[in-house]
């Protein structure tokens, strides 16, 4: 186990510089063009994938930092820089956490690369899990998947929704029920590979923010794919089934299913995105409130405002310790005995919301326009608090793990 320090260590401050710079150089210039255009950066990502930032190897080294600060500090320093650039970079990450968490080696070795492409043809991957009716209560998906023993095949139906890079990604992961009987414990996680017949994107959404990252309804009619797609393998799949039926038959202890406990991973990562947000916004309020001039004296001069840059910075620094705990625990195979990832997210989000908001206050007039930063990363900070679980799922996770009650 890492010895308990607050200070990053030599690698951690040349990766997080280094990070800091593409963020400042590339991202940050292109974030109002691309909020605009409300498309998929396509050019910063090769730009991305070029320096080495957009490649799994880059996540794969952060991720085993032992001290389990390199996901967190990278995810801060991007979504820093813009939170939908950022988003198009690491959205494929979350699909590639998907295979990782759940597929053989061999999966993991014939899917992720083609989730990222290389540099001259970059693609990019999707996690289908939501559904129009099946949200924050993700037991009750309908996408069906069926086993077609004859030709060793399974066929997957049903409407996917909200999915980031959704009908856009060369490789999906999609979720859905083999056993509808078991709720989440009859999911099981498949493979679509390119081009794939009978998978298309439906609606693209218009958004409020993180409008460079795309987000799409994905549809399944009739998707044939191999058998060798069903993430983990048929056998493990069986096996799992058989246990859940018997805990369901005699009423056995709960056990977390394979996507729960990536979510509840993934959470800090998330906190660390909203982080970044929050302090962009609190940087540019900062700077604002000491140059802009009324009553003949910096609007900072005034504790109205200067209390707020106070009251945000502080804010700030404890949503990223909290996620800096909860990804240390992580790493270090410490249980969330207090939902400390929930925890982590819940503050962090909360917080991007309220200092965004703040920061728009701070600038005024201009913290109102499009000609400023801050009422871009306002729209942005607003996805925190609803995907990956919304506040109030993050709420109920914290209480029923806090109370040990089946809190509603
Ligand atoms: C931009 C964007 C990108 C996304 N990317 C992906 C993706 O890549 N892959 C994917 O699978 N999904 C993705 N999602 C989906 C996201 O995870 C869901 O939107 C989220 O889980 C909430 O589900 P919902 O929108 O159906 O809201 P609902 O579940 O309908 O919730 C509506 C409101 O009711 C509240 N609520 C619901 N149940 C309770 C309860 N028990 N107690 C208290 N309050 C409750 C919620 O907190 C919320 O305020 C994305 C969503 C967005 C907007």
């Amino acid at each position: 186990m890492a010895e308990f320090t607050m200070e990053l260590n030599d690698e951690q401050k040349e990766v997080r510089d280094w990070l800091h710079g593409f963020a400042a150089d590339v991202i940050r210039p292109a974030a109002a063009e691309w909020d605009e255009r409300e498309e998929t950066p396509w050019p910063v990502i090769q730009e991305a994938a070029k320096v080495g930032i957009y490649s799994l190897d880059f996540y794969a080294q952060q991720y085993f930092d032992p001290t389990g600060l390199g996901i967190p500090m990278a995810m801060e320093e991007l979504f820093w820089g813009d939170a939908g650039i950022a988003l198009s970079i690491v959205g494929t990450g979350l699909a590639a956490v998907g295979v990782l968490a759940n597929g053989t080696e061999e999966q993991i070795g014939t899917w992720i690369p083609q989730m990222y492409g290389d540099a001259s043809d970059v693609k990019v991957a999707a996690f289908c899990s939501s559904e129009p009716d099946a949200g924050s209560d993700v037991a009750s998906l309908r996408t069906r998947a069926v086993y077609d023993e004859a030709k060793d095949e399974w066929v997957l139906n049903g409407t996917k929704t909200w999915a980031t890079n959704g009908g856009i990604a060369n490789v999906h992961v999609v979720v859905a029920a083999v056993d509808t009987e078991l709720g989440s414990k009859g999911h099981a996680s498949f493979i679509v590979p390119p081009g794939t017949p009978g998978l298309a994107q439906g609606q693209k959404f218009k958004k409020h923010g993180i409008r460079a990252s795309h987000t799409a309804e994905v549809i399944l009619d009739n998707v044939r794919i191999p058998g060798s797609c069903l993430l983990g393998g048929k056998e493990k799949l069986d096996e799992r089934l058989a246990r859940a039926r018997e805990r369901a038959r005699t009423g056995g202890e709960r056990v977390k299913n394979a996507a729960m406990a990536t979510f509840e991973a993934s959470r800090p990562a998330v906190g660390a995105m909203a982080v970044g947000t929050a302090r962009a916004a609190y940087e540019v309020a900062l700077d604002y409130a000491k140059t802009r001039e009324q009553f003949g004296r910096p609007i900072i001069d005034n504790q109205g405002v200067a209390f707020q840059l106070a009251d945000m910075r502080t804010q700030i620094d404890a949503a990223r310790l909290l996620v800096w705990r909860a990804s240390w625990m992580a790493i270090n195979g410490k249980p969330f005995t207090a939902a400390e990832g929930s925890m982590s997210k819940l503050h962090a989000s909360e917080t991007a919301k309220q200092v965004t908001a703040q920061a728009i206050q701070i600038l005024g007039g201009n913290g109102y326009t499009r000609e400023y930063p801050v009422e871009r990363m306002h729209r942005d900070a607003a996805i925190y608090t609803i995907f990956e679980g919304t506040s109030e799922i993050q709420r109920l996770v914290i209480a029923r793990t806090l109370s040990g009650m089946p809190i509603r």
